[in-house]
């Protein structure tokens, strides 16, 4: 099992960094895992929500978010197009399922021809 992760969705916040105090480093950046194997691949269901800070590399975590981070969080969070978790087959699973159907028609021939 392989685990991927794609980012749904990057913010630039113009709010006062709580730790730091700039107002220029704070991203906000949504992300979502993806596990796969040679058979197929599958989204998880959560969202992994972050907000960082690119002037003081910290990780600002919602316990220290003001109100109007908060604000900014619930406008960027709509934005958010979460990928289906669905299972996707992988072109390889395709062909077992054919090579399986081929089997199957193969034993259901020679039982015929007896
Ligand atoms: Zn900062």
């Amino acid at each position: 099992m392989e685990t991927k992760t794609h980012l749904l969705h990057s913010a630039k916040v113009s709010n006062n960094c709580p730790e730091c105090y700039s107002t220029e480093g704070l991203e906000f950046t949504f992300s979502q895992e993806e596990v796969e194997n040679k058979l197929y691949s599958k989204a998880k269901g959560d969202i992994l929500e972050t907000l960082r800070c690119k002037n003081c590399q910290q990780v600002i975590y919602p316990v220290n978010w003001t109100a109007d981070i908060e604000r900014v969080y619930n406008y960027n969070r709509k934005l958010v197009k979460p990928l289906g978790t669905g299972m996707k087959l992988k072109p390889l699973a395709y062909i077992l399922i054919i090579i399986d159907a081929l089997f199957l028609g193969a034993i259901i021939y020679y039982l015929n021809q007896s």
